[in-house]
C-alpha cells in the first residue's frame, strides 16, 4: 500500500500499545517513528540524576528550565540518547515512570519537547505517538488516532513486557502507575490528554496487532483512496 506524505498522530492512555502500533506502521509504510513519551522520560531521567525533582516530586522548575538549554536529548540508532549516552533502558524503569507525569505537567518542559518534535516532524511521513500530538503538537496532522483499552488488559500487557525484559512486574503496581499517569495526564493544565475532535478512536482491548493493521488500512484506503 502506497500512502501519501502525511503525519499520523497517535494519542491515548498509558500502555495502550501506542508505540508498538506506531513502530509497525512506520515499518509498513517507511515512515519515521517518533516516540514523544521517550523525550518526556529523558527529561525526567535528567531531572532525577541532576536533583531537579525530589522524592516528593517537588520540581525545581526554574533550574530545570535553565539546564534544558544544554541538554542534547535526541533519537539515535538504539532509541533515546542524552549526548552519546543511550538512555533507553533507564527511561523505561519504574523510577522514571513514577516521576514522568509530574515532570510532563511543567509548561517549560512541554515547550522544550514540542520544539524538538516539530523539528523532527517537519518532513512529513512521520508517525508520532504521545498524549497531545493531535491536539497540540501537530493539530493539522492528516490522520489522528486515539487509543484506549481496558485498564486491566493494559496492566497485564505492560507487566508481561517488563517480565520479558527480566524486570520485576507486580500487576497491582503497574495498574496503579498507569492509572495515576492517566489521571495526571488528563487533568493537567498544559495540553492535557484529550481526544482531538477529528481523531478516530481505537479500543484495542480485544484486538491483536494484525486486527489493528487491518482496521488502519481500511481507514487509510477510505480516506486517501489508496
Ligand atoms: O508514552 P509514554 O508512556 O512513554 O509517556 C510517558 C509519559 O510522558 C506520559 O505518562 C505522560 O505523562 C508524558 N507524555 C506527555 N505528552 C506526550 C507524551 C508523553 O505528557 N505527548
Amino acid at each position: 500500500m502506497q500512502i501519501p506524505d502525511i503525519i499520523i498522530a497517535i494519542d491515548g492512555y498509558s500502555s495502550t500499545g501506542k508505540s508498538s502500533f506506531a513502530k509497525i506502521i512506520a515499518n509498513e509504510f517507511s515512515f519515521l517513528y517518533l516516540d514523544s513519551g521517550a523525550l518526556y522520560r529523558g527529561v525526567t531521567l535528567y531531572a532525577i540524576e541532576n536533583g531537579y525533582i525530589d522524592d516528593a516530586n517537588v520540581i525545581d522548575v526554574e533550574g530545570l528550565d535553565r539546564a534544558l538549554d544544554d541538554v542534547d536529548l535526541h533519537f539515535g540508532a538504539e532509541g533515546a540518547y542524552i549526548g552519546d549516552r543511550c538512555i533507553e533502558k533507564e527511561i523505561r524503569s519504574m523510577a522514571v515512570a513514577s516521576k514522568v507525569s509530574p515532570i510532563a505537567t511543567v509548561p517549560e518542559v512541554r515547550n522544550f519537547v514540542d520544539r524538538k518534535l516539530r523539528e523532527f516532524g517537519a518532513k512529513k511521513r512521520v508517525v508520532m505517538d504521545g498524549r497531545d500530538i493531535g491536539t497540540t503538537v501537530f493539530p493539522d496532522a492528516e490522520l489522528k488516532i486515539f487509543m484506549t483499552a481496558d485498564p486491566l488488559v493494559r496492566a497485564q500487557r505492560r507487566a508481561a513486557e517488563m517480565k520479558a525484559k527480566g524486570e520485576n512486574a507486580d500487576i497491582e503496581a503497574v495498574l496503579r502507575n498507569l492509572q495515576e499517569r492517566d489521571y495526571i495526564d488528563s487533568h493537567r493544565e498544559a495540553s492535557p490528554l484529550s481526544k482531538a475532535d477529528d481523531a478516530i478512536v481505537l479500543d484495542n482491548s480485544t484486538m491483536t496487532m494484525e486486527d489493528q493493521m487491518v482496521w488502519l488500512k481500511k481507514i487509510i484506503s477510505e480516506r486517501f483512496g489508496c
